[in-house]
């Protein structure tokens, strides 16, 4: 008989104490049930890595909802459960536990929702991506700790492989490649021969995956700690041009994701950076192209979009003698993050130096007269309110007027009838 391997010291040294007595006692109230629970998935990798994860996964052989609802710990636990799919998540502190039913899955036709039927653990861990994702441990009390690993995970993480379970697994579902250069990346492995030559044949089935799937992966990848690392494993297998064929993963972008970071940008707003970033190559048009691909929601598509109109006036913006008032005129119209993305993206100190004008002075200055005001002096409402109160505004950004009194002066001097 095989030997068995035993990760109950992992568990006990690699997750906090009050998470491993509630795996515990998930294991003791599974087992009064009837059921059998077991960790899955990134958690068990990370502990044979010696990583924290906190974000666990249980699967249930049973009823998952029902365990789920026996052990939500306190008042303070938050318990969320979708009856429809079997699945409930806990939330408790800084760690969040999801539970599912064991299931397996087929797939009709590429790209397709699987169909899903309740199944054993061994079930569940064929239907995974990867060999490294595709372990688990009995948290049952009379084999608590015990890894299942049927596919080979163990040996593929002392190796650094990233391989599929079997060679149609690409095909079933294509994000697995976006996937599997996400782990290849983060983890410092490589993708195994076999495994890469699948991926290289299935790339076709990339189209085969929903827009918002693509932008999930896209996504995760963005959210990486060096996502670079990934665009450029990506665009040497052709896998970043599946989503616009303008797109490089290169070195140019890699030292502006570098700079977005130094800058102290974290979380969602690097993010989006970070995509800004990507899509800057892009020209007006295959901007559009990625923006309606991606389906990629309003703010985003701003970002994109101005930053595109951004680079087409980059000719414009490098000229050495721009008046305050031009330099503002050509930015004002452009949402923040992308006027951020434009300054680390541009390889002009000129354009850099105008664009902190604008951050840091130019868009606070606005003229003291409003529009009351010139109705006040005489001018009725209409297109030459609006022209007087544009050349204040020039006037007050150039440093023509620099008071009340100068530009009530100045608008007199211009419509001296109604004085
Ligand atoms: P991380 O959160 O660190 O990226 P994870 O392994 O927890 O890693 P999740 O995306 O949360 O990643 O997925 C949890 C598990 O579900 C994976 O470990 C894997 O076993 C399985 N899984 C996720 N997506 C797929 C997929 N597209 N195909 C097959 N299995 C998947």
């Amino acid at each position: 008989m095989a030997e068995t391997t035993n990760l109950v010291g992992k568990i006990v040294t690699g997750l906090p104490e009050a998470l491993v007595s509630f795996l515990r006692q998930a294991g003791e109230v599974a087992a009064s049930q009837g059921q059998h629970v077991y960790l899955v998935g990134g958690a068990v990798r990370d502990l044979l890595l010696g990583e924290t994860h906190l974000d666990i996964d249980l699967v249930v052989e049973g009823d998952a909802v029902a365990l789920a609802r026996e052990l939500k710990p306190d008042a303070d636990a938050w318990l969320t459960i979708h009856s429809r799919f079997g699945t409930a998540k806990l939330k408790a502190g800084e760690w969040s536990i999801d539970f599912a039913t064991a299931r397996s899955e087929t797939y009709a036709r590429p790209g397709a929702l699987p169909k899903v039927q309740p199944g054993t653990i061994q079930d569940d861990l064929f239907r995974r991506d990867f060999t490294i994702n595709a372990m688990a441990v009995s948290l049952d009390p009379s084999r608590f700790g015990e890894l299942i690993d049927p596919h080979g995970g163990m040996d593929d993480l002392a190796r650094k492989h990233i391989r599929t379970l079997h060679e149609k697994s690409f095909i079933d579902d294509a994000t697995r490649i976006w996937r599997a250069i996400r782990y290849e990346q983060r983890l410092d492995f490589r993708i195994e021969s076999v495994t890469l030559r699948l991926l290289q044949r299935d790339i076709p089935m990339l189209v085969t995956i929903s827009s918002d799937r693509v932008r999930h992966e896209l996504e995760f990848v963005l959210k990486e700690k060096y996502p670079e690392k990934g665009l450029k494993r990506a665009g040497e297998l052709g896998v970043l041009q599946a989503v616009h064929p303008s797109l490089k993963g290169d070195g140019w972008l890699a030292a502006r994701f570098a700079r977005a970071r130094q800058i102290g940008l974290t979380g969602d707003s690097l993010a989006r950076i970070y995509l800004a970033l990507l899509a800057y190559p892009l020209a007006v048009a295959e901007a559009e192209q990625l923006i309606a691909y991606l389906r990629l929601p309003g703010t985003l598509a701003r970002i994109l979009r101005d930053l595109a109109d951004l680079r087409e006036k980059r000719k414009e913006l490098e000229h050495p003698e721009l008046a305050n008032s031009e330099v503002f005129f050509l930015l004002y119209s452009h949402v923040l993050p992308a006027l951020l993305a434009f300054k680390l993206a541009t390889g002009s100190k000129m354009v850099r130096q105008y664009i902190d004008l604008y951050l840091d002075k130019l868009r606070y200055i606005r003229p003291a007269l409003n529009g009351d005001d010139l109705r006040a002096m005489g001018i009725a409402p209409g297109p030459r309110l609006k022209d007087l109160l544009h050349r204040l505004h020039v006037a007050r950004l150039d440093g023509v007027v620099t008071s009340r009194q100068d530009e009530v002066e100045m608008v007199r001097r211009l419509v001296p009838l109604q004085t």
